[in-house]
């Protein structure tokens, strides 16, 4: 990598802000996100940048932060940096370091939030503020987001701004977000994924009718009966493989430096006949099978469960609440179909499928002039390493930003050991992020911006 652009004070001020950021518990659900954002606000300022906090409640803030580019060099549309500040919450019994204690051991540092997403907020305003005083002449305006409610669904974030205060975000051409950058090791090889996919949802309810009646004699009409039989049917189905272009570039992209026999199972397992067969016999570890399959066709999960009240009364009606995930070129109503080939056999009758919340996969071009840079910073930063384009099975504020007709990059990068089980990590106790790996961090995004925002 060329050599480093921050100092070691400017390291360990970025480190203070992540723990600043860990300390302010913005749980999510319920939130109160307002303290995040009002302290980044205070540090945008400090450095210069134009702010608005905007949101649909006071509790629930977003904040746009400017470095306008000089109008004379402008040349592009904005980019856009963007954070959320909320976190999912944490039982610190099951912690070792507090969720909210922000402990530096002298390698990790540990919180809710470190890696998801708090640690991008702060790597990214490092960044910002170290292109704003060294006044680089970038050519479009780069703009520093931190938005609020992404875990529970991104109402009063991202989805707020981009319906209500659109022109807040000046119609971005580019947005760098979370989910991609991270070192993968996998067979001696080390990559990046980058992500530029992201599935869809459809989150559905199924409600099974029964006859209400005295549970003293009972009835194969028992709707609570009836509905188990169907979650057991949709729990053991296998739906069709549907392998995008998407999910084919990703599985290449991992399997090309391993050589031409990983490179052929990666075509098979694309196969929509040959792939579900051979998967379970060539993939034997059982999350990343499950990874491989969710990028391959849609999801249905069953998760929640309504209905019944009374012990002792059969009940007229039960459902369940199935989270459904759609692979790229899928629709609602193609998940729909598939499930109801699951679901007529079971129940025949007195039964409703309907959609509580949808929105589209979204996907995003590899041939732009930012996922080259992307690309060339990563290769500069770890000649060894593979860039691979990436898709991920969840979303994230990019759905909303892909709204705007925006290019959108999961690009977090962090050099990760092999023995951190970063994934484990997402939403899981003793998140913790490395504090050199996110140092590297900012150099590489430093780096990459810098390039990117004086040429383009
Ligand atoms: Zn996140």
């Amino acid at each position: 990598m060329a050599s480093p652009t921050f100092t070691p004070a400017e390291q360990d001020e970025a480190t203070a802000l992540l723990q600043e950021l860990i300390r302010l518990d913005t749980s999510n659900p319920p939130g109160n996100e307002a303290a995040a954002i009002a302290l980044l606000e205070r540090r945008c300022r400090e450095i210069g940048l134009d702010t608005v906090v905007a949101g649909a409640h006071p509790e629930r803030p977003n904040l746009v932060a400017t470095f306008a580019a000089d109008p004379a060099r402008r040349s592009g549309r904005p980019l856009v940096l963007s954070c959320h500040v909320d976190c999912v919450p944490a039982d610190p019994a099951r912690w070792t370091h507090s969720p909210w204690s922000g402990h530096h051991d002298g390698v990790h540092l540990w919180g809710r939030g470190a890696v998801d997403m708090k640690g991008f907020a702060a790597m990214a305003f490092a960044v910002v503020a170290k292109l704003k005083r060294e006044a680089v002449p970038i050519r479009r305006d780069l703009l520093f987001v931190a938005v609020s409610d992404e875990e529970a669904g991104t109402r009063f974030g991202s989805k707020w701004l981009v319906e209500e205060r659109p022109e807040l975000l000046g119609s971005p051409e580019y947005v760098i977000n979370e989910v991609g950058g991270f070192t993968v090791h996998r067979d001696g090889h080390r990559f990046h994924p980058v992500q530029v996919a992201e599935k869809g949802v459809a989150w559905l309810r199924l409600a099974v009718q029964g006859r209400p009646g005295h549970s003293s004699l009972p009835s194969r009409d028992n709707a609570v009966s009836r509905l188990a039989r169907a979650i057991d049917a949709l729990a053991r189905a296998r739906l069709p493989w549907h392998p995008s272009e998407e999910a084919r570039r990703f599985l290449a992209g991992f399997a090309k430096p391993r050589g031409p026999l990983a490179e052929k199972v990666a075509d098979l397992l694309a196969h929509p006949l040959a792939g579900p067969i051979l998967l379970p016999l060539l993939v034997r570890e059982p999350s990343r099978r499950a990874s491989i399959e969710a990028v391959l066709r849609n999801t249905a999960t069953p998760t929640s469960l309504g209905g019944g009240g009374n012990i002792n009364v059969l009940p007229g009606f039960a459902s369940v609440d199935i989270d459904g995930r759609l692979a790229p070129g899928q629709t609602t109503d193609d998940l729909v179909l598939e499930l109801e080939e699951v679901i007529r056999p079971v129940l025949r009758r007195d039964y409703e499928l309907t959609v509580l919340q949808e929105s589209p996969p979204v996907s995003f071009s590899t041939d732009t002039p930012l996922y080259r840079e992307i690309e060339r910073s990563l290769r500069e930063a770890d000649p060894e390493g593979h860039t691979v384009p990436a898709i991920i099975p969840g979303f994230t504020d990019s759905r909303n930003y892909a709204r705007l007709g925006a290019q959108c990059y999961g690009f977090y990068p962090l050099r990760l050991p092999e023995d951190l089980d970063f994934a484990a990590l997402f939403h899981g106790d003793d998140e913790r992020i490395p504090v050199a790996g996110f140092h590297w961090g900012m150099e590489v995004l430093a780096g990459m911006l810098r390039n990117f925002l004086t040429e383009s």
